[in-house]
């Protein structure tokens, strides 16, 4: 159960950040920023920061792994230890593997794998600090870092957490809103085929909130469709500058 006893709406219907409940925190996207990968992305949404690192298509080792239709796609989500209040342990909690799938699993959904078959793609996400809302930013950075590595997908992913907070439905929610909130559903969807690829709930909606959730969720998801599409133009109009 969620622990509800902390205020997080202000009198004139703010948040502690200071925000409205239908505003994301400050966003900002970067492409290429690790040399040693072959696609790669940095993701701040508010204190939450996230990279993004992608490798291959490659061969696969050892071979009998190799699928002959399509390529696997291998996924890591990892908290740094320092991501979080309290230390993190070192290697993978139940919770990394658990997020670690349904990443992979969204990304399926967009990736068009069966044009590498007998080859791997590998996804790193490290979180290297949390303010809630890390799944959602890392599968926003994962598939900007595929675009980059020239991975072809039918649709970018763009994702965000929608909640709720002392009875009122709200976007991208931080850590501490998640905690002291009754509700945190992160949803990530192909904008572009309007197509939900990930939906989890943790909490309780009624009928009407859910409809209202999935509808900020949507208008945040446009706002960072946005921006991801400004960030590769930026991103490929430089490179093409340099060409010149
Ligand atoms: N968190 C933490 N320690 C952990 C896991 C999570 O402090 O081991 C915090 C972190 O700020 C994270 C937030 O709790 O962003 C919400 O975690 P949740 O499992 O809901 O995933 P997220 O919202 O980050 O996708």
């Amino acid at each position: 159960m969620k622990d509800s006893s902390m205020r997080l709406v202000k009198e004139d219907g703010t948040r502690i950040d200071g925000r409205r409940l239908d505003e994301l925190r400050p966003l900002s996207i970067e492409i290429g920023v690790l040399e040693k990968s072959d696609g790669s992305a940095y993701v701040q949404l508010g204190r939450t920061k996230v990279f993004a690192a992608v490798f291959g298509p490659k061969e696969v080792h050892p071979k009998h792994l190799a699928l002959p239709d399509r390529a696997i796609l291998n996924c890591r989500y990892h908290m740094t230890s320092f991501s979080v209040d309290e230390r993190k342990p070192l290697g993978m909690t139940r919770r990394e593997i658990e997020l670690s799938k349904v990443i992979r699993e969204a990304l399926e959904s967009v990736v068009f794998l069966e044009e590498f078959p007998r080859t791997s793609i590998d996804v790193f996400i490290e979180i290297i600090e949390a303010d809630g809302g890390t799944r959602t930013a890392g599968l926003t950075a994962a598939s900007l870092a595929l675009a980059e590595a020239g991975i072809p997908m039918v649709d970018l992913v763009a994702a965000v957490a929608v909640g709720k907070i002392e009875g009122q439905i709200a976007l991208d929610l931080s850590d501490l809103e998640d905690k002291y909130g009754e509700a945190d559903m992160p949803i990530a969807m192909a904008p572009r085929l309007n197509s939900i690829v990930l939906l989890q709930l943790n909490g309780r909606l009624t009928r009407e909130e859910f409809k209202k959730a999935l509808e900020l969720g949507k208008k945040g998801i446009m706002e960072i469709y946005q921006k991801q599409r400004d960030a590769l133009r930026r991103k490929y109009s430089e490179e093409a500058l340099m060409e010149v």
